[in-house]
């Protein structure tokens, strides 16, 4: 069976970058709500313009809509390899209303994969964050900090730049509404039997092997 597969994982834990590397390891293909909406809305089909006529009153698009969206572009022939959900669902509510939804073509989500991340770990990794403000070169107060301190090691430059978000307050608000917002999902897709839980926290390239026996298995 073509795995269904959602990818979660808090800003920072390199959803992205995994969900770019299944697609190009198994010819998955990633389907992120933003781009299926706005995909919709300028195709025009039913479901678009219904979210078109929602977005434009300035409301929420209902999870009818979105499903609906979802089920359109769940025909199209490309995805059948298998896909990655990103950005829906966000509620159990969301998730299943979207088991129905795959009940009706005999599919169901195959795994359901959340990208593990030491909080602690992710706040030191974030805040220390800096830029050189002449040349660009990136710096971080604990793992690579400059030769001579506030110096910068390729251009001599002496003026670094923090961005505003990259504080660790900010990056310990945005894992909490992360965690408060998943928890529902995690406890969900376990309940199912179809949680992964992946170390999100070692090199890039380990990470990728751990997803692709996943999905190796469950393509097998
Ligand atoms: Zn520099």
């Amino acid at each position: 069976m073509a795995p269904v597969l959602i990818l979660l994982g808090p800003p920072g834990a390199g959803k992205g970058t995994q969900a770019r590397m299944l697609e190009q390891d198994f010819g998955l293909i990633q389907l992120s709500t933003g781009d299926l909406l706005r995909a919709a809305v300028k195709a025009g089909t039913s479901a678009g313009l219904a979210a078109k006529a929602v977005m434009a009153a300035g409301g929420l698009v209902s999870d009818d809509i979105v499903l609906a969206i979802l089920r359109d572009r769940m025909a199209a022939p490309d995805v059948a390899k298998g896909i990655i959900l990103d950005g829906f669902p966000r509620t159990a509510g969301q998730a299943e209303a979207l088991d129905h939804l795959l009940a009706e073509t005999g599919q169901k989500i195959t795994a359901a994969i959340s990208l593990e991340v030491d909080d602690a770990a992710m706040v030191g990794r974030v805040a220390g964050r800096h830029t050189c403000g002449a040349c660009g070169e990136g710096y971080h107060d604990q793992f690579k900090r400059p030769a001579q301190s506030g110096v910068c090691d390729k251009c001599g430059g002496t003026a670094f730049n923090r961005r505003a978000d990259d504080n660790a307050e900010t990056v310990r608000d945005r894992l909490t509404a992360y965690h408060a917002q998943t928890a529902p999902l995690i406890a969900y897709y376990d309940s199912k039997g179809v949680l992964e839980r992946v170390d999100a926290m070692g090199k890039i390239a380990e990470i990728r092997t751990a997803l692709g026996q996943i999905v190796a298995a469950i393509a097998a």
